[in-house]
Formats: C-alpha cells, structure tokens, sequence
C-alpha cells in the first residue's frame, strides 16, 4: 500500500523543511523524507557548524589580543574538542528545533533513502517515492504534489577522491580530531575563504590555491582586494592565477604535496593536508529522476519560474537547481513552489536582491551588481565608499578596517549594488538588500539618520559619499 499526501518533499535541508512547513501552514497533508539528519547540509556541514568553529576562532584571537583592550590574560590555551563539542552541541540544539516543528505542523518524517519511481498501480504519474531505511521495511508514499530539494555534495578535485585522512572536502574538515600545522585549500571562494579565515586565526599555517586571478571573484574587485590583504596580514598565503595540479597530488611521511601551476611556473606545495573546495555537485543521482520526464542540465534539475518541472506535479528547489546555492535561497524557493502548489503560480524570486555572506574575518557582504557588472550592463556608474576607519564605533570594536561601497546608476541615483567588508558587514548588509527591493536612491538612503555610535553609521555615510557629501571622510 502507498500512503497519500497533498505533498511530499524529498530532502529535508533548510529548502525542504521551510518547503514543509509552509505546506503545513496552507492546510496541506505533508511528507518529508530524509535520509540523513533534518537540516541538511546547511545545519550539519555548512552553514552553522562552520560559523561555530568561525566564533572560537573569534574568541581565540580576541583573548590573545586582551592587552588591546586593557585586559590581562596571562595565558590561552585553545581546546579544540571543546570546541568542536560546542559547534555539536548548537547543531543538536537546532535539529531539535526542526523535529519539534515538525511535529507541531503535523509533518510525518520518513527516514530514509527515497527515489523517485515511474507509472505504477498506485499512480498512473511518476512520482510515487520509495523509502529505503537504513533497517526495517521500504515504504511508498503517494504525493499529489512533490517538491525535490536534495541538495548537493562537495566537488572532487578531477582525479583526487576525498579520503577524509589527508584530502578532505569541507564535510570531512568539520570532523577533524586535531588542527594540522600546515593546511593548502584549494578554492578561494566562499567556503575556502571562510575555512582559511577559521584556520589562520586557530594557528595553522594556511595556504590558499585559487585559480582567477583573485580570490572571492564574484565579489566587486574592490571586496576580493580587501579580504586578500586582511587574510595576509593575518599569514595566510594566497596564490592566485594558480591551478591545482591532482595528478601530481603524492603523500608523504609527514602530509602531503601537490604541484601549483602559475602561467607555467610550477611550484610544489607541502602541507599536513588538503582542503578542496572547488564547488558543490547537485544531488542529482539516485533519486529515480530517469523515471520522470524531468530535465538535468549542466548537472542542475531545470525548472520554470514557479519551480516547476516538466512534470507538472513534481517542483524542485535549493542547491538542487543551483540557482544561487544559498540557505536562505533554498528556503525561499521552498515557500515559493508552495505558493506555486497552493495558488497555482507564485511572484518570481527576485534573485537580484539576495545578499551573499561571507563570514571570514573581515566579513563581507553585498547585494546587487558589482561595479563591473553594472558597467557592463551599460550603466553609467556613481560610486560612494566610505572606510570604517572613520567610525567611533568600528574602533570601539577593534575592527576598523574595511568598508561600505554602494554602487547607483548616474542617470537615476537609484542604487544597484552594495558591498560590504568589516565588522558585522553580515548583519549590516540588509540595509543594502531593503534600499535595493524599495529601489531607494543612494540620497533617499543618506536620509536616513543613523544611530551614533554604530556601526550603520558608515551606511549613511557611503550613501552620502555618493555625491562627495560623506561628514567622515
Ligand atoms: P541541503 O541542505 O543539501 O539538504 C538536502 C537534504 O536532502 C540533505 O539533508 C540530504 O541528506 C537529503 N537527501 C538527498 N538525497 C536524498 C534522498 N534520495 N532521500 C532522502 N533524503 C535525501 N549557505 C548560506 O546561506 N549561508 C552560509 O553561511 C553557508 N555556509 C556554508 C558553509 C559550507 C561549508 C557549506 C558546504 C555550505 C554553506 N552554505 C551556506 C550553503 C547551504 O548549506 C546550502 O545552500 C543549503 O544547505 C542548501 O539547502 P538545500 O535544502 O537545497 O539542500
């Protein structure tokens, strides 16, 4: 026997829960099947596990640098199991949270693997999902409406698998027993930078392979020259214009090597391990998509703007379409395809205003166009900066280095672009994204009187920056 829902989602990461619960909140019968732990890799292998280690790495610093702030303490020690116990313990705190909600929207969670299966007696659709726990019996369940958020894995270097010993991926990294001496990442976008901000600031010597010719290269040039110059004032090495080269990867007694080529230059690199964090494969395999009439390209399940398959009943969302493969993005989509469910089309997703972080010491922060991608879309450009450095409350903080950059089109002042770099630049940045949704002029935005003394300060400035009006500057 099949057991029917309204809808089912397979995966249960930060798009399938929020997709879930939505479809509870519209009065729906929902599923979830998840073969791994609810959360997903956001919870257990991304987002919060690594901004927990980010945070000791934080405290550590901050406590050998007490003398700055007229604090003596005579001795640190860094306990590396307490810290990876304290990571443990916010991620189990919140996969509680998640069951808990689970459990007050009626949700019923399928533990296991679950594939996707062809016209059966049950339907004479596709989707019809079959449960494999790890034990016990296989289940089926029938979706009137089904919603594939599986996720994705970290990328291999071609030819170098993951061994979780010396080469790992950012999954393996969080279960270290030990910090290494020696580290090379390669990748210097979002998730290396973060790995190698964490590690630098807990002592390991770090070096960052990164194949453009600057690190975080989506990023406006002027957010990858200042992370860069942050990171090697801390000590970590940054090679850019460099390509890895796996096959000359060989371990050693005492780690491992690999060779670096730069524009024909081959230098040889030694470390106790590797770090790979070249991207992230979508989870596209295993899953029965050969039984639908659903579309993979480029390696990413293609849907409409409502999230919709070439099945008509079957949506798919987060990192499983890499649209941008964001948390909070797989969670709007989820919220979208259900109000795709529920009133048979949604309000497209602006992506455009979705503002991307990264947690590295600084941080950084933006949303809309870089400079560049707004030139080259023929705007005529005005920019306003303004430096940290300027600000009481940066210096209270002991973080003054860094800045706010707004990008606005000449013609209109409309703003089109903000980045950020320094303290709380994470938090500071939804300013930026609410000026872009409300398509605020950077003088609407200078007119808004800011807190003193804050950091949000330097929002107002950089707006007013815009027309050479900065006070600070
Ligand atoms: P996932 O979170 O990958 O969840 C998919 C789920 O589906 C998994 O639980 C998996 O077990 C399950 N699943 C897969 N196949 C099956 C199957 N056949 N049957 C049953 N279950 C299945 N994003 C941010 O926004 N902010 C950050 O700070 C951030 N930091 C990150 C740091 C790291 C190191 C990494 C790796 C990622 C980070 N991300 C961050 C990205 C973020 O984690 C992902 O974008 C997000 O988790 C995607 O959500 P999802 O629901 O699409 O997929």
């Amino acid at each position: 026997m099949a057991r029917e829902f309204d809808v089912v989602v397979l995966g249960g990461g930060p798009g399938g829960y929020v997709a879930a619960i939505r479809a509870a909140q519209a009065g729906k019968t929902v599923a979830i099947v998840e073969q791994g732990k609810l959360g997903g890799t956001c919870l257990h292998r991304g987002c919060i596990p690594s901004k927990a280690l980010l945070k000791s790495a934080a405290v550590y610093q901050t406590v050998k640098h007490a003398a700055t702030y007229g604090v003596d303490v005579p001795e640190s020690f860094l306990r590396f199991e307490q810290v990876k116990q304290r990571k443990q313990d916010i991620v189990d705190g919140l996969e509680s949270g998640i069951q808990h909600l689970m459990k007050k929207g009626k949700i019923e969670v399928f533990h296991g693997r679950g594939s996707i299966l062809g016209p059966s007696i049950f339907s004479p659709m596709p989707g019809t999902i079959s449960v494999e726990p790890e034990e016990g019996e296989g289940e089926l369940i029938l979706p009137r409406q089904l919603i594939v958020a599986t996720g994705s894995r970290p990328r291999p270097l071609a030819g170098l698998s993951f061994d979780s010993e010396y080469v790992l991926s950012s999954d393996e990294a969080l279960d270290m027993n030990a910090l290494p001496d020696s580290i090379v990442i390669i990748g210097g976008g979002v998730i290396g930078i973060e790995w190698a901000s964490m590690l630098t600031d807990f002592d390991v010597n770090v070096t960052v392979v990164e194949f453009s010719d600057r690190i975080l290269p989506t990023e406006d040039q002027a957010v990858s020259r200042e992370v860069a110059r942050q990171l090697k004032k801390r000590g970590v090495k940054i090679l850019t214009s460099a390509a890895a080269q796996s096959d000359s990867f060989k371990m050693t007694e005492s780690g491992v090597t690999i060779d670096v080529d730069r524009n024909g230059d081959k230098t040889t690199l030694a470390a106790d391990k590797l770090l790979v964090a070249i991207g992230r494969m979508a989870n596209v395999e295993g899953i029965g998509l050969e039984n639908t009439n659903i579309v993979v390209e480029n390696g990413f399940i293609q849907v409409d703007a409502d999230f919709r398959t070439k099945d008509n009943h079957i949506y798919a969302i987060g990192d499983v379409i890499g649209r941008l493969q964001l948390a909070h993005v797989a969670s709007a989509e989820g919220a979208k395809a259900v109000e795709a469910i529920v009133n048979g089309s949604t309000t497209p997703l602006n992506y455009a205003f979705v503002p991307r972080c990264i947690y590295s010491v600084p941080e950084a922060a933006s949303v809309g166009l870089t400079e560049a991608e707004a030139k080259n879309a023929g705007m005529d450009v005005k920019t306003g900066m303004f430096s940290f450095n300027g600000l009481g409350k940066a210096r209270i903080e002991g973080e003054a280095a860094g800045f706010i950059k707004l990008v606005s089109d000449a013609k209109t002042d409309d703003l089109v672009g903000v980045h950020i770099v320094g303290p709380k630049a994470t938090e500071l940045i939804s300013e930026g994204g609410l000026a872009l949704v409300l398509n605020a002029t950077a003088w609407e935005v200078g007119q808004l009187v800011h807190p003193h003394p804050a950091l949000s300060e330097a929002f107002g400035e950089a707006a007013l920056a815009v027309d050479g009006l900065a006070v600070h500057a």
